[in-house]
């Protein structure tokens, strides 16, 4: 069960599953792979993405399993948010948890579950997927994004 307007009324902690996996809103940027700054701790991303990110739909291809398969896959809790800092401005999570509105874009806003890619915040059609690419530097991956 979805709440009316659950996102601006409850806090992340409050949230039921359903409402909870609803406020992702399937921009795959946290499925980048990052580098952190050594000298400012800043979270880089790279247009590389994790071996499960389908890089057009950018949807986990095996979010059950997700855990097994992708060791560092960092598992978004109620709890666990406050240690998220690569979450992108942009997260629906961060959002919430920030006090912040949704976007129009996001589809409990927009009710159009691909208003996220035609906004451009999504990373489809963007990103190199881990296993099919070879690179010298890494560095030379580093995006940044214009929101
Ligand atoms: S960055 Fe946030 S909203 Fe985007 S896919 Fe990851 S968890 Fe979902
Ligand atoms: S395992 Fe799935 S959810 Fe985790 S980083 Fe990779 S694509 Fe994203």
């Amino acid at each position: 069960m979805i709440r009316d307007k659950f996102w601006e009324k409850f806090k992340l902690n409050e949230l039921n599953e359903t409402e909870w996996e609803a406020l992702c809103d399937g921009c795959g940027r946290c499925c980048l792979v990052k580098l952190q700054d050594e000298d400012t701790n800043e979270i880089l991303y790279t247009s590389i993405s994790c071996k499960l990110l389908d890089p057009e739909t950018c949807r986990c291809t095996d979010y059950k399993n997700r855990m097994m398969k992708v060791p560092n896959c960092m598992k978004l809790t109620p709890n666990s948010i406050t240690e998220f800092g690569y979450l992108p401005e942009t997260c629906g999570y961060r959002k919430v948890y920030e006090g912040r509105p949704l976007e129009d874009w996001h589809p409990l806003i927009s009710g159009d579950k691909n208003s996220v890619h035609k906004s451009g915040v999504s990373v489809a059609y963007k990103v190199y997927p881990e296993h099919k690419i070879e690179y010298d530097d890494i560095q030379d991956f580093i995006i940044e994004f214009d929101d």
